[in-house]
């Protein structure tokens, strides 16, 4: 065992699968900022009371924190999410609204760390400030639901509902609880303590002990004023013009506590229920005022990137990719001229590697092999005193050439696999 070694939760990426990581958030850079969202750079660490806006009743806020005091005895926290910090910078910053920015990033919370739960995870995702406009939530989850076509994931289930206006939803929330108290003992023990902070939240459970009392619970549609049925149904219409399957889903309330009308979530087929949301976002009018800027709109979502990735696991698609090497010096006349070669490749906008530590021909010659490189770049004292170099073909059947070494970048260039 090495003395050290990453904490809980916690997951060193190795080449190659970091640069899934990094093709990931290229492809979503790539499709938001072509529907005009710029990216938002924020700190890792916020004022802890950026993040307890977000909701007394969260186990984000309540329980999951990374939060501590500064050596200046400031209260800080690792973001357990990006949301409430885009609010923050909205409210310090006061851009013209609509807000359109994306972002990726890692994010902290100390969970129960298992297969698609982590303490440190990452999310790409989208917020949009400054418009109340029903057809902007339909872009929103229009955005999410073309991710994943971009990355070949097929397995993927859109799931919407709306919470209504904050007055529909106090109604409703009351309603519920008084539903979720007469039920009483027939709720288990951890829905009953959920009932008191937040009786939404009990919807949420997934345990079949409480499965009856939540199948009789009110319905939130029921509770609608006309504005916010009106504002749904524009949602679903635009979705079902842009021909994006979804469910309505009325027990859908999602995580956090600020979410107000449209709420939304991608889940993957392939994964254990507990760990199968992909994403997920909602509309959350109001969160922005809490955290002391004007009264704004706003809409957005979180994407899991592991998550997502292990979904990408379970049905083959979107896999690892490196950048093949173009040339491998092998350079047994002592090594120095493979600097200039390797710097000429490099110069050349081609892929090059060498071997150090004058190995012998045979050892270089196994390491070009392994590196994958189409080529081996053969420099021996024949070669050095000719001014020439071998070219050996790795893949394939091509003849090996001795060139003159001026030639070199023209004939890779002309012979690319
Ligand atoms: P949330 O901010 O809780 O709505 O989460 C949005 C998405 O982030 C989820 O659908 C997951 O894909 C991902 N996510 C949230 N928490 C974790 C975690 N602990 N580990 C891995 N992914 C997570």
């Amino acid at each position: 065992m090495p003395t050290f070694q990453t904490s809980p939760g916690m997951r060193d990426i190795l080449p190659p699968e970091s640069g899934r990581w990094r093709a990931f958030q290229l492809v979503f850079a790539e499709l938001v900022e072509s529907a005009g969202y710029g990216q938002l750079i924020t700190p890792l660490i916020e004022d802890v009371g950026v993040f307890t806006r977000i909701g007394e009743a969260t186990d984000v806020v309540t329980k999951e924190l990374y939060a501590f005091e500064d050596r200046g005895g400031r209260h800080v926290s690792l973001r357990p999410e990006m949301t409430a910090s885009v609010c923050r910078a909205f409210a310090q910053h006061r851009p013209i609204a609509p807000w359109k920015v994306w972002y990726a990033g890692p994010n902290f919370r100390q969970e129960k760390a298992q297969r698609g739960r982590y303490r440190q995870f990452d999310q790409v995702g989208i917020e949009a400030l400054g418009v109340d406009d029903a057809h902007l939530d339909v872009e929103v989850i229009a955005l999410g639901w073309e991710f994943y076509q971009r990355i070949g994931l097929r397995q993927v289930r859109l799931i919407v509902n709306s919470l209504g206006e904050p007055d529909d939803r106090a109604r409703y929330v009351e309603a519920l609880g008084a539903h979720f108290e007469v039920a009483g003992d027939a709720l288990s023990e951890q829905s009953r303590e959920t009932l008191q902070k937040n009786p939404l939240r009990v919807l949420d459970s997934k345990r079949e002990r409480d499965r009856a009392v939540i199948d009789a619970a009110p319905q939130i549609a029921d509770f609608y004023s006309a504005e916010a049925a009106d504002h749904f149904d524009t949602v679903l219409d635009g979705l079902r013009s842009l021909d994006i399957p979804f469910d309505v889903e009325p027990k859908l309330v999602r995580g956090l506590d600020y979410y107000r009308r449209t709420i939304f979530e991608f889940q993957g087929g392939t994964l254990e229920s507990a760990q199968n949301a992909l994403g997920g976002g909602g509309r959350y009018d109001g969160l922005v005022e809490a955290l002391g800027g004007p009264a704004t709109a706003g809409i957005g979502f979180a994407l899991g990137l592991d998550r997502t990735l292990l979904a990408c696991d379970d049905e083959g698609v979107f896999a690892a990719t490196t950048r093949e090497l173009d040339a491998f010096v092998v350079d047994v006349t002592g090594g120095a001229a493979a600097v200039a070669i390797t710097a000429e490749l490099r110069a050349a906008g081609l892929a090059a590697d060498r071997s150090f530590d004058q190995r012998s021909m045979k050892a270089q010659m196994k390491l070009a092999n392994r590196s994958g490189a189409a080529h081996a770049i053969i420099l021996g004292d024949d070669e050095l005193a000719a001014g020439t170099l071998t070219v050996k073909p790795m893949h394939g059947n091509g003849e090996q050439v001795t060139i003159p070494r001026t030639d070199l970048i023209d004939h890779l260039q002309r012979n690319e696999p």
